[in-house]
């Protein structure tokens, strides 16, 4: 039980890297503040943790909007006392097309969800952890914009990956006298329900004919990684053992980041 007697906020928490992690968070001791905009989806995730005994509430709100943020961490913390640990993972791929194509209201709406998101999280999460006398953020950002950048059209996405990685390192010189640990998880592919939310038009205009190495993932050939593969190293940065790492991008890609 690493994370007995904790308090934790789980973003995006409806599916994918976000379900598997507040699963283990819980399953580790944890009771957790799962988060997604979609209703039916995060109860559906609290469901599935209070039916293996452990501790989750759901909190319905979309990540980039003030108001709803405010109310999601309240209620977390009215209900558990306290927070410990925040996974802002929410994100979506959003459009990805070329520059000139890419309408200003697609631009928005990735940098509002993936970033805007982001900042209200720990925005509204941080002065409860500096009330715990310390804790631990992870934000989820990706291989796209911090080690990759051949995802063609997919700037807007890259850019606001990019800018998380910059945030937790920022964050982690800004906190470290309140004792709390900011890390970046950069995921590569991870099967998930993320590529269904994507919509890509015309992205052969902006791909550049590179020709990559035939085994697109080092460790295992054409398998994508698997949710709880990313969920392992959020646990680790969240509890204990890792208390003297922060500000640390880890990919966590099975070295796909390596070689295209
Ligand atoms: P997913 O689509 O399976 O899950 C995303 C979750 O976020 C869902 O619960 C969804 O409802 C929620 N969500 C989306 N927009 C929201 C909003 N505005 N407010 C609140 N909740 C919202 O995707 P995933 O692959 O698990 O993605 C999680 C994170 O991982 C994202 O930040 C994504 O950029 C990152 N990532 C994913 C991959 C991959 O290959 N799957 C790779 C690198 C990085």
């Amino acid at each position: 039980m690493e994370l007995d007697g904790k308090v934790a906020l789980v973003t995006g928490a409806g599916s994918g890297i976000g379900k598997a992690t507040a699963l283990l968070f819980a399953k580790q001791g944890a009771r957790v503040g799962v988060l997604s905009r979609t209703e039916d989806e995060i109860r559906k995730t609290a469901e599935e943790i209070e039916r293996s005994g452990g501790k989750a509430i759901p909190l319905v709100a979309d990540v980039s909007r003030e108001d709803q943020m405010k109310k999601a961490v309240e209620d977390l913390v009215q209900a558990y006392g306290r927070l410990d640990i925040v996974f802002a993972n929410a994100g979506i791929n959003g459009v990805w097309a070329p520059i000139d194509e890419l309408k200003p209201e697609e631009w928005d709406r990735t940098v509002n969800i993936n970033l805007r998101g982001t900042y209200l999280t720990i925005h509204y999460a941080v002065p409860h952890l500096k009330k715990a006398g310390g804790g631990s953020i992870i934000i989820t950002a990706s291989i796209n914009g911090s080690r990759t950048f051949t995802s063609a059209g997919a700037t807007a996405y890259s850019a606001t990956k990019a800018a998380q990685v910059a945030m937790a390192q920022m964050l982690a010189v800004e906190l470290a006298k309140h004792q709390i640990r900011v890390n970046v998880v950069c995921p590569g592919r991870i099967g998930t329900q993320i590529m269904e939310n994507t919509s890509q038009r015309n992205t052969e205009e902006a791909e550049f004919p590179a020709e990559f190495p035939s085994g697109e993932i080092p460790l295992t050939g054409h398998e994508a990684g698997e949710s709880e593969d990313v969920a392992e190293l959020v646990l680790f940065l969240a509890s204990k053992r890792a208390k003297h790492i922060t500000g640390s991008p880890v990919w966590v890609d099975g070295g796909q980041s390596l070689i295209v």
